[in-house]
């Protein structure tokens, strides 16, 4: 068992399934060894004897990718309800335990934007949406009125990675997908694509139309910390559109990231530099990550109590309203 430090520790990218939304998941996003199965269904008893084993006092919970993000318009929204009430459910069993991210049908961005309302009234704290919506990037305008919604309410969205679009899968990866079936997944397929989706709402102006918007990121921010001061200078570079705040302006006051699945020191010090302690909520990635891999981390985190204590709950509070 794991030393317990002396704050809560709230790990707010933790995933389930609900078995009636991943009956709709096609090929290998549907298929998973036995014991990781009875992981992600379970939001009980089970999930939390891996909780108390190694001391996660709270999940925040959040569907597995790519929830409803492959989704079509004609059951997403009817779907969307009946997740995100079996979830409501589940949190209220254990409120100590289980918070919750909605699931969003982005299949009809307007829908998305009432439940997201409905959900957050109901006691969520916020949504998560995986990867492209329906093969589309998230800085289309039509979008809007999901991050508008967001803004309005005071919670945040989390962006979340699914796997890269077909043609971007077959031209970058499918020949080492069969010997290293994680590139195009964790490894790096995730990161490029998660990476993208953000750099795009960027640029496409969504944090000037929506200037309180907070997107979350996991895995230390997809690698954009430590590539921050590039981007903005090269951005800035002569020929460029005007924006009305610099890349990095935006990224340092709508970004956080978490430290799902990537418990790096050397991660954590340059991502502290870029960002500040504030913008750095703990994450596992519970069960594609287990446990203990990020709770061994903690007694061996470079930074003061302070700090600590703000990474592992303190941030998570004040962002999520805990
Ligand atoms: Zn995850």
């Amino acid at each position: 068992m794991t030393a317990k430090p002396n704050c809560p520790v709230i790990a707010i990218e933790e995933h389930y399934w609900d078995k009636e939304l991943t009956s709709h998941y096609q090929g290998v996003e549907g298929s998973r060894d036995p014991e990781m199965l009875k992981r992600l269904y379970d939001l009980g008893d089970y999930r939390i004897s891996h909780m108390d084993a190694t001391g996660v006092d709270m999940q925040v919970l959040s569907h597995g990718a790519p929830s409803l993000q492959k989704i079509g318009a004609d059951i997403a929204g009817d779907l969307a309800r009946k997740v995100n009430d079996r979830l409501g459910e589940a949190c209220a069993k254990y409120p100590k335990r289980f918070a919750a991210f909605a699931a969003l049908p982005t299949a009809i961005p307007e829908l998305a934007a009432v439940e997201l309302e409905r959900c957050v009234k109901a006691g969520f704290k916020g949504a998560m949406i995986h990867g492209l919506a329906n093969g589309e990037f998230l800085d289309e305008p039509k979008f809007d009125p999901i991050w508008a919604t967001a803004e309005r309410l005071g919670v945040p969205i989390y962006l979340h990675p699914s796997v890269p679009h077909p043609v971007v899968a077959d031209v970058y990866y499918s020949k080492y997908a069969k010997d290293f079936p994680m590139v195009i997944r964790a490894a790096w397929g995730f990161t490029v694509e998660t990476a993208t989706i953000a750099i795009r709402m960027v640029l496409g102006g969504v944090f000037e139309r929506h200037p309180k918007m907070n997107l979350i990121l996991g895995h230390f921010g997809e690698t954009l910390p430590f590539l921050v001061w590039r981007i903005d200078q090269a951005l800035a570079r002569p020929g460029a559109k005007r924006m009305s705040r610099s890349f990095r302006e935006v990224f340092s006051s709508n970004f956080y990231v978490t430290t799902s699945g990537n418990f790096s020191n050397p991660a954590l010090l340059c991502t502290m530099m870029e960002m500040g302690i504030d913008r750095i909520l703990f994450a596992i990635d519970y069960p594609f990550v287990d446990n203990p891999d990020g709770m061994n981390w903690i007694p061996n985190l470079p930074i003061c109590n302070e700090d600590k204590v703000k990474l592992l709950s303190g941030n998570a509070k004040r962002l999520l309203k805990l």
